[in-house]
């Protein structure tokens, strides 16, 4: 066992746990399958629900980026919570008939044993994807072809594995699905809790702005008191080359609407409260206190509640062609006098 295998390794073994404990209430299947110092390791993805064809689909990522663990974390916890629920929770058994959901809890399962942002190329994934920018990215940060060395690396050429697994599992998926709305989570710099939408690497509208439009209409209204996301498109906050969710949507050749959604969990608010996290690396984007901690993975229940909720009410199917444009507009103007 190496040094970090056991600091490093909560969500992956979380994730064997669940596996090994309730694999009679899924389906799971690893989407690629890598190696680091001898130890085989699996991006693995797990899917309950309805398996037919055009039902919605709600996809929870995490783990990315290796050092933000909290995201992993997120998307373990609720799919716990689901899984705990499922054997009494008859809402829950009737929304699995007409919904599928799919959890990829940790998507960079070297980088979580490495206790790096990046994979074991040290590629950034998130900055991975075949797709540039054309506007000002921000140095570095934008993702950079210099050297493997500094963070926000983009990878020579190509895509690494953990990012055309990614890819692909989301094609296959929307094959497979009338809608997916997908949730990412991350953890960054700033004080907010931030949620992002495409794009990423260019100021242009999403075209799926207007579903993204409605489903924030739904939820301010729906939980009044969850308003402290911050969502907008990421081009406002800064833009980057090779973002997977700008590359699947750009590259969306079914009519099926895709909304990628990007849960940026605010790092500094925890920073603030307890100054010795700026010392600590890992601590840095990882809540310690686990007062703290309880309450970020709470925190985001609501939020991931309401996706499935929406996914069963079929928002995004029953929005007509005329009501979409409407909403696009509404987005536009929204996000517009807001950038
Ligand atoms: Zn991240």
């Amino acid at each position: 066992m190496g040094k970090f295998s056991f600091e490093h390794c909560f969500e992956i073994d979380t994730l064997k746990r669940l596996i090994a404990q309730h694999q009679h209430l899924f389906r799971h299947q690893s989407l690629a399958d890598l190696y680091y110092r001898g130890e085989k390791l699996s991006v693995t993805a797990i899917e309950l629900g309805q398996q037919q064809q055009n039902c919605p689909t709600v996809l929870f990522v995490g783990g990315v980026h290796g050092v933000e663990r909290i995201g992993a974390q997120v998307v373990l916890a609720f799919l716990t919570s689901l899984l705990n629920r499922l054997p009494w929770d008859t809402h829950l058994q009737q929304l699995l008939q007409h919904v599928r959901l799919a959890f990829v809890p940790v998507a960079n399962p070297v980088g979580f044993l490495r206790g790096s942002r990046g994979n074991g190329n040290n590629v950034d994934l998130m900055r991975n994807a075949p797709i540039d920018s054309d506007e000002d990215v921000t140095f570095l940060v934008g993702g950079q072809r210099i050297s493997s060395k500094l963070p926000w690396y983009r990878g020579k050429a190509g895509m690494e594995l953990e990012t055309e697994a990614l890819v692909n599992y989301v094609k296959q998926l929307q094959h497979q699905s009338s809608s997916v709305i997908a949730l990412d989570a991350h953890s960054g710099f700033g004080l907010l809790d931030h949620v992002w939408f495409p794009h990423a690497h260019t100021r242009q509208p999403f075209e799926g702005m207007g579903y993204i439009y409605r489903l924030m209409q739904l939820f301010e209204s729906g939980y009044p008191h969850h308003g402290h996301y911050r969502l907008a498109p990421q081009s406002q906050f800064y833009r980057t080359h090779g973002d997977i969710w700008d590359y699947l949507v750009a590259t969306n050749s079914s009519e099926k609407p895709l909304i990628p959604l990007t849960l940026e969990m605010g790092s500094w608010a925890w920073v603030r409260k307890n100054p010795r996290q700026l010392f600590n690396f890992p601590g840095y984007f990882n809540p310690q206190q686990s007062h703290r901690h309880q309450r970020i993975l709470r925190r985001h229940v609501v939020l991931m509640q309401f996706l499935i909720d929406a996914a069963y009410a079929q928002i995004i199917e029953q929005t007509t062609p005329a009501q979409l444009i409407h909403l696009t507009q509404q987005a536009n103007r929204f996000w517009s006098k807001k950038g």
